[in-house]
């Protein structure tokens, strides 16, 4: 099985308490799509710019990644600029160059719309919608998105929803969306929009899976070594998705261990610049710091 995700590939400038890059790779289908690879193939679709370097592309192919999506147009790639105070749970976003992802208009190649699992990263609901027209029966649909789409686009917003398995957001889009501040019961009323799965991530506090079987609560790893957290999202949805397709599941408990999988790969993430520390992971490691999840808060 494979996973088949839309997203951005950016070039990044990001300073953080603990240094400062420049062009660095970034964007959602990046982190995630190398997060996912640790379990499963995966497909991308989404845009670089004629300054994209060839050794990412060659990268991401080492890792099995497909991409066969990827379209090369004139002009320069996305570029995102971030900077983190010591609170590394929000960015500052000093500036957005959409670039070649502009005109961006997703196509899903024939080879990619038989795909069972689907992750539509944070991108206009309206090209999202337009994602899920192309793509045939996916068993699984999972969804980022942010408070701008949530403010801008509330309505193609909700015709997405309509139609996904699982919406992964933040604390803050969740309270938004559901236009109600206590978190249960903004979970509720986002669920009724359509998503029989919601994930709401809490930064360095953890993510909280409700399903109709209840809360499940995943900490984050207390982590001595945090570099830059820029794709602790997109990475988590990467190990949550990979973990799912790679393991074709579809029962809560195998959601919520996708859930502390996704937990450790954004742990891991965070612990270097772009995906420095992704693409040093191995297979052991994972398996150590699963370990190591699961004793957090055993009582035995
Ligand atoms: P995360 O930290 O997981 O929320 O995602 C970080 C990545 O998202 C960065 O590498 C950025 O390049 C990318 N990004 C930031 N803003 C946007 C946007 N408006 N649309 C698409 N991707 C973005």
């Amino acid at each position: 099985m494979s996973v088949l995700v839309v997203g951005s590939i950016a070039l990044d400038d990001i300073e953080t308490p603990f240094g400062k890059r420049e062009g660095i790779l970034g964007g959602s289908a990046s982190y995630f799509s190398i997060a996912a690879s640790n379990f499963t193939g995966v497909k991308i679709v989404a845009v670089v710019g004629e300054d994209f370097p060839d050794d990412h592309l060659k990268m991401f192919e080492s890792y099995n990644i497909n991409l066969h999506g990827v379209k090369k147009a004139q002009g320069k790639t996305f570029r995102w600029q971030g900077r983190y105070g010591y609170d590394l749970n929000e960015p500052l976003t000093l500036g957005t160059y959409l670039n070649v992802f502009e005109t961006f208009d997703p196509v899903i190649p024939d080879d990619y719309s038989q795909e069972d699992y689907v992750f539509l990263a944070n991108i206009d609901p309206e090209l999202q919608l337009n994602v899920l027209d192309q793509v045939k029966a996916p068993k699984v649909v999972a969804l980022d998105t942010m408070n701008y789409w949530i403010e801008n686009k509330p309505l193609e917003l909700k015709k997405v929803l309509e139609r996904v398995n699982v919406l992964i957001v933040n604390d803050s889009e969740t309270r938004e969306l559901a236009k109600e501040p206590r978190i249960t019961r903004a979970a509720r009323i986002v669920m009724d929009m359509g998503p029989e799965v919601l994930i709401v991530k809490r930064g360095e506090y953890g993510a909280l899976l409700f399903s109709r079987d209840g809360i499940f609560w995943a900490p984050s790893y207390p982590l001595e070594e945090v570099v830059d957290p820029t794709g602790a999202g997109d990475s988590f949805a990467g190990g949550f998705m990979g973990y799912i397709a790679g393991n074709e599941i579809q029962d809560i408990v195998g959601f919520k261990k996708a859930v502390v999988h996704g937990s450790v790969i954004a742990s891991f993430t965070v612990e270097d610049f772009s995906v420095d520390r992704l693409v040093l992971l191995k297979k052991e490691e994972i398996e150590t710091r699963y370990q190591a999840f699961l004793k957090l808060s055993n009582l035995d």
